[in-house]
């Protein structure tokens, strides 16, 4: 027998890192020292208080079974405390949170809950890419923004097709965004939320790295957007701010009526969150921010050592603000592609080529800051023997 993928999985887009991952496989099976600023996945372990929180949990026969679709009303509390000393914004535990099997499934699955067939999402470009899957999924279309240097890397919604812009049902930001590492003001979230409110849009807020800053830089919730309650719902995830990509938690937040859609969805699919996990990310939300910020200043020397060897080289990076990746112009006549498979090739080090994001982030190339100093280092000075 043979079988035809649906023509929902087929209009998903191409993945465009096949090449590199199998150069990257061969030169590992070759035993060569690679350095991987490619992945965006913390390299250093998740703190002790909250493997400790979740050992004790897993001990405890009630949470063996299965957990509250909403998530464990604690666990809600803890969220809605955190976004309170956070951002000084208040959330109701009951209606306006939604505990998720890390963000990513959320993203995916809200258009679910709120695309017909032929709507449209509003997408940056480049972008992590469950905006467009979660799109595609559900059956509406994908309307890129293109993220320009020259536009800071915000989308101009002036530049939306009139056509496209009827269509639109959801508007996707992401601030502090992925890929480009690049930050947003409030005054950017107040001109964003004026236009969705102008075109029936809703909004949907990634905050995945509004903990990871520096230099004084603190990022803004689209709730610090007055009316942005009315339209908004934000995503945010124990991953990159605990070291806990592999734990899976995360929550959705906002508008009662655009949480409960994504309820309603999740309710269909899956059961909750492993109730161990969710006590141990009640831990983590409670803890003060000693944590958060020897991260910080983890990540601040890395940025700084990877941006002082870049600048030897003679490249022109610009310094980002705000999470763990530096964005920068590939300096040769090269596609990102071509330009990050010689880096591999010559190098030994793994960067992600721009394009990969979308066609507006062709040109570029990711580093992430997910290696030790020396190993940047290191990385650096392979770089100068090669470009
Ligand atoms: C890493 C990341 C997330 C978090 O994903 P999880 O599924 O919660 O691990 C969300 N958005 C962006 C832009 C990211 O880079």
């Amino acid at each position: 027998m043979s079988f035809n993928l649906s023509e929902r999985l087929q209009q998903l887009p191409p993945y465009l890192f096949v090449e590199i991952d199998k150069a990257k496989r061969k030169a590992r099976e070759e035993g060569r020292d690679i350095i991987d600023l490619g992945i965006g996945d913390p390299d250093q372990p998740t703190p002790q208080f909250v493997i400790e929180a979740l050992v004790k949990a897993a001990h405890e026969p009630a949470n063996h079974r299965y957990a509250l679709d909403q998530g464990m009303p604690s666990l809600r509390q803890a969220i809605a405390r955190w976004y309170h000393r956070k951002f000084d914004v208040i959330l109701d535990s009951d209606k306006e949170i939604l505990p998720l099997i890390g963000s990513k499934e959320g993203i995916a699955h809200f258009p679910l809950a709120f695309l017909n067939k032929g709507d449209v999402s509003l997408v940056p470009d480049p972008c992590y890419p469950p905006y467009k899957g979660g799109t595609i999924l559900a059956g509406g279309l994908v309307q890129l923004m293109p993220l320009l240097e020259k536009n800071n890397f915000l989308p101009d919604f002036t530049n939306i097709p009139k056509n496209k812009l009827k269509k639109a049902k959801i508007l996707y930001l992401n601030y502090p965004n992925n890929p480009t590492a690049s930050v947003c003001d409030l005054s950017f979230y107040k001109e964003a939320v004026s236009f969705a409110k102008k075109h029936n849009l809703i909004i949907v807020s990634d905050l995945a790295y509004s903990e990871i800053t520096y230099d004084g830089y603190h990022a803004p919730s689209i709730f610090n957007v007055a009316g942005a309650k009315d339209l908004a719902i934000e995503f945010h995830s124990l991953s990159k701010t605990y070291n806990m990509t592999g734990w899976r938690v995360a929550w959705a937040c906002g508008n009662s009526q655009l949480v409960q859609g994504l309820a309603k969805v999740k309710s269909n699919i899956d059961s909750g969150i492993f109730s161990a996990i969710q006590v141990a990310a009640t831990a983590a939300l409670e803890a003060d921010d000693k944590f958060i910020n020897g991260l910080c200043n983890m990540y601040r020397a890395r940025r700084d050592c990877l941006i002082k060897g870049l600048e030897e080289l003679g490249w022109k990076p610009q310094v980002p603000k705000a999470t763990f990746y530096v964005w920068v112009k590939v300096p040769k006549k090269k596609s990102s592609i071509e330009f990050a498979k010689l880096l591999l090739d010559k190098a030994d080090v793994v960067v992600t080529p721009g394009v990969g994001f979308g066609p507006s982030g062709e040109g570029f190339i990711r580093f992430a800051l997910t290696q030790a100093p020396e190993r940047i280092q290191e990385a650096v000075a392979r770089l100068k023997k090669v470009v």
